[in-house]
């Protein structure tokens, strides 16, 4: 096998020659955005969504790309198909640059653009069937007036700190709630709560705002099912009979213990299971042509 390329800059490196300079402010401060985005079938699914939003990451943080939107979505299909890929998982990343080792942002150089592209199946693996055990963790989500939860940052200490602790309490996700008690999300995906055929998910001032999550909304609608942005407690989510969790990398994942309490019936609910069928549906036949 070939070694993967990466795309760096306008070039492409072969991965073990795909470096960056330890003075970019993306490796001494984390100073940066990222994006993670998934092909299925030959197609990228909701490329314009994540574009739009690494633009929106990038803006925040006063930040400017140096492509275009077009170039970005141009450099990510060519990637795979440099890489002969037609199902992968896509990080694109634009770090702030070669700076020096002051964390003025001013001083740096331009943003240096990543494109990685792999091969990558369901990140739960066999979770899927059985569900995910989550816990709540201590660390709380970073205020929408700190580093907002808003923007894909390459700053993920926050959800890090999340996933140590999860995997210290055994939990396979961590629970983030906000300094006001408020369920925010897991370390790496949204959140969804089922209760009495109607769906709730937190609001987006403390989340990210996932495409996946968007799409799951949206799916849910065509069922008849109109999803409610809530304020939710811990309570909500243990009293729950179904709750999952969305994401790119996670892609639609049951949660079936919280805390040491079972969900509902403790196994994958028919609601949760009606979103899993419906977003592979949805991703198998929709999303952006690699090859022409
Ligand atoms: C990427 C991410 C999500 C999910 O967003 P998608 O657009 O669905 O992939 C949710 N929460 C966090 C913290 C994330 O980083």
């Amino acid at each position: 096998m070939s070694e993967l390329l990466i795309y760096l800059d306008g070039k492409f490196v072969p991965k073990s020659e795909a470096k960056v300079s330890v003075y970019d402010h993306g490796f001494l401060y984390g100073d940066g955005v990222f994006e993670g985005i998934r092909a299925y079938n030959g197609r990228v699914f909701k490329l314009k969504e994540h574009v739009d939003r690494l633009y929106d990451s990038a803006k925040a943080i006063a930040m400017d790309i140096p492509l275009t939107k077009e170039e970005m979505s141009e450099a990510i299909l060519e990637t795979l198909r440099k890489n002969n890929l037609k199902d992968a998982y896509i990080r694109p990343v634009v770090s702030r640059g070669v700076g020096d080792l002051g964390l003025d942002p001013r001083n740096c150089g331009k943003p240096c653009v990543v494109v990685i592209a792999q091969g990558w199946g369901a990140m739960y693996g066999d979770l899927y069937e059985v569900g995910l055990k989550a816990v709540s963790v201590c660390v709380r989500r970073n205020a929408p007036d700190s580093i907002s939860p808003n923007i894909k940052s390459l700053n993920y200490l926050n959800n890090i700190l999340a996933k140590i602790e999860a995997n210290e309490k055994g939990g396979d996700e961590a629970i983030f709630l906000d300094h006001n008690g408020f369920v925010c999300e897991g370390s790496g995906d949204n959140i969804f709560v089922v209760k009495n055929n109607k769906v709730l998910t937190p609001y987006t001032i403390s989340n990210l705002k996932g495409v996946t999550r968007a799409t799951a909304i949206e799916l849910l609608d065509e069922m008849g099912y109109k999803v409610i942005e809530a304020n939710l407690g811990l309570f909500d989510l243990y009293t729950a009979d179904e709750v999952f969790v969305t994401g790119t990398a996670a892609e639609a994942a049951p949660i079936t213990r919280l805390d040491g309490r079972v969900i509902g019936t403790g196994k994958p609910g028919p609601m949760t299971m009606k979103m899993v069928e419906a977003f592979e549906k949805i991703t198998q036949s929709t999303g952006a042509p690699i090859y022409k």
